[in-house]
C-alpha cells in the first residue's frame, strides 16, 4: 500500500503554485524513466557501464579460509585488547603507501612477518596493504581501481587481486590494515581487515563515517590534510554512534543497512597545514580533549605525510621522538604508522612496464627495508617489558 498522506497537494514553482494535477504528465507506458530523462537530456550519458561479480561471487572465488580468519580474528582482537588498555603492548601500522605489485608485496609481507615475530611480545605488527589511493587532484587510484596501472580501470580484475593478497598475507600470519576508500568496494574485502582507515581527505564525509560505524574493524580516523584535528574528533563521534544509510548487500544490490555504531574508532594524527603531530604537548592536549569528549584516550600517530613534510626519511626522527614518549609512559599513544617498502623513495609510472622498479613506490615516498626493520629492533629494545 502507497501512503499518500504526506505529499504535498500543490508545488510552489517560480511561476507560482502548480496543483500537482497540473504537473507534467507521468511517463508513458512502456517507456522507462531512464529513457525519458535520457532523451530530454536530462542524466550525463556513460561512456561505459558493466555490471561487476558481486561481494558474494568474489567471496566465493576467494573464500576465507581457516588460517587466514585466525589471523583476522587474533588481529582485530589484539587491536582491540590495546584499544581497551587490556594488552600494553603498542601496535605498528608499516608498509607501503599503496600495493601495486603483488609479488613485491608478498616478498615484503614474509620479511616483515619474520620481524612482528621477533617483537611480538611488546609490538603487534600490522601490515598497510592500501588498495585504493585517494588523489588530491587526479592520479593512479590504486590496485583495485587500476590493477594494470595503464587507465584502463581493470576494476573487476583489481578487486579480485586485491581479495587473493590479501588472503595470503592473512594465511602467512600477518594481520592486513588498509584505507577504506570506495563504500561500494568494501563489502568485497571487510572480512578480512584487521585494521582501517579513513583517510584525511574523507574523514568529513557523512558516507564514510557511516560505512565506518558498520564495520567489525577497529577505525582510525585521520586529521584533515590542513591539519584541523576537530574534524576527527566529530568522526569518532560518528563513528561509535549506530546509523541508518544506503549500502549493498552480498549481492551487490541497493539496501538500507542500519549499522551497531563502531566502539573501537579512535584518532589518527598525520600533522599537515604546516603543522607536525608528534611533540608531547600536542599529544598531550589532544589525550585532554579526548577525555572532555568522554572518549577513551587513544592516539594513533602516522610518521609520514604532514608529520614528514613527505620527505621520507624524516619518518624516522618522527618515530623515535615518539617511542620515546612511548616508553616515558605516556599511555595515550597506543600506535604508529610507517610508510615503508623493500626499497626506498618512490618513482613515477612509466609508460612501459618493464621499467618499473621492482619493489619501490608508486605513490609516496617510503623508507627502506633496511632501515624499517631498524626502526621496530630499536623501538623494541627502547619499549619496556609489558
Ligand atoms: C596514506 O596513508 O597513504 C594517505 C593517503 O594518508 P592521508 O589520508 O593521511 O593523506
Ligand atoms: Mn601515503
Amino acid at each position: 500500500m502507497i501512503l499518500r498522506t504526506n505529499m504535498p497537494s500543490t508545488i510552489a514553482t517560480e511561476s507560482g503554485e502548480k496543483t500537482l494535477a497540473q504537473w507534467p504528465a507521468p511517463t508513458p507506458a512502456g517507456a522507462t524513466l531512464f529513457d525519458l530523462a535520457s532523451e530530454k537530456n536530462l542524466v550525463c550519458p556513460l561512456y561505459q557501464c558493466r555490471v561487476l561479480l558481486s561481494p558474494q561471487e568474489l567471496w566465493e572465488k576467494f573464500p576465507l579460509t581457516e588460517p587466514a580468519a585466525q589471523t583476522v580474528m587474533k588481529g582485530r582482537w589484539g587491536i582491540e585488547r590495546i584499544l581497551d588498555g587490556v594488552d600494553r603492548r603498542k601496535f605498528l601500522v608499516v608498509g607501503p603507501c599503496s600495493i601495486h605489485d603483488p609479488v613485491a608485496a608478498i616478498e615484503y609481507a614474509w620479511k616483515l612477518k619474520q620481524l612482528a615475530d621477533s617483537v611480538a611480545d611488546k609490538l603487534l605488527v600490522v601490515m598497510r596493504v592500501y588498495l585504493e589511493k585517494p588523489r588530491t587532484v587526479l592520479g593512479w587510484k590504486g590496485l583495485i581501481n587500476d590493477p594494470d596501472l595503464d587507465g584502463s580501470c581493470q576494476i573487476e580484475k583489481g578487486l579480485e587481486m586485491a581479495r587473493a593478497l590479501c588472503l595470503q598475507i592473512l594465511e602467512m600470519g600477518l594481520p592486513v590494515a588498509t584505507e577504506v576508500l570506495s563504500c561500494v568496494a568494501v563489502p568485497y574485502i571487510s572480512d578480512l581487515l584487521c585494521w582501517a582507515a579513513i583517510g584525511a581527505r574523507t574523514v568529513e564525509s557523512q558516507i564514510h563515517r557511516e560505512m565506518a560505524s558498520g564495520l567489525r574493524v577497529p577505525v582510525g580516523l585521520k586529521n584533515r590534510t590542513d591539519g584541523n584535528i576537530q574534524v576527527a574528533l566529530q568522526a569518532i563521534q560518528a563513528v561509535r554512534a549506530p546509523q541508518g544509510f544506503l549500502g549493498i548487500d552480498g549481492q551487490g544490490r541497493a539496501c538500507f543497512v542500519r549499522s551497531g555504531g563502531n566502539p573501537y574508532s579512535h584518532l589518527v594524527l598525520r600533522g599537515g597545514g604546516g603543522q607536525v603531530h608528534s611533540d608531547p604537548s600536542v599529544i598531550g592536549g589532544v589525550r585532554s580533549q579526548l577525555e572532555e569528549l568522554q572518549l577513551p584516550a587513544n592516539i594513533v600517530v602516522d610518521c609520514s605525510h604532514g608529520n614528514s613534510n613527505k620527505d621520507h626519511r624524516k619518518q624516522k626522527e618522527v618515530f623515535c621522538r615518539l617511542v620515546e614518549l612511548m616508553a616515558a609512559g605516556e599511555r595515550a599513544l597506543v600506535g604508529l604508522m610507517l610508510e615503508s617498502n623493500l626499497f626506498e623513495g618512490s618513482q613515477p609510472i612509466p609508460s612501459r612496464r618493464e621499467e618499473l622498479k621492482y619493489g619501490v613506490s608508486v605513490t609516496d615516498k617510503c623508507l627502506g627495508w633496511e632501515e624499517t626493520e631498524e626502526l621496530i629492533l630499536g623501538a623494541y629494545k627502547l619499549l619496556p617489558q609489558m
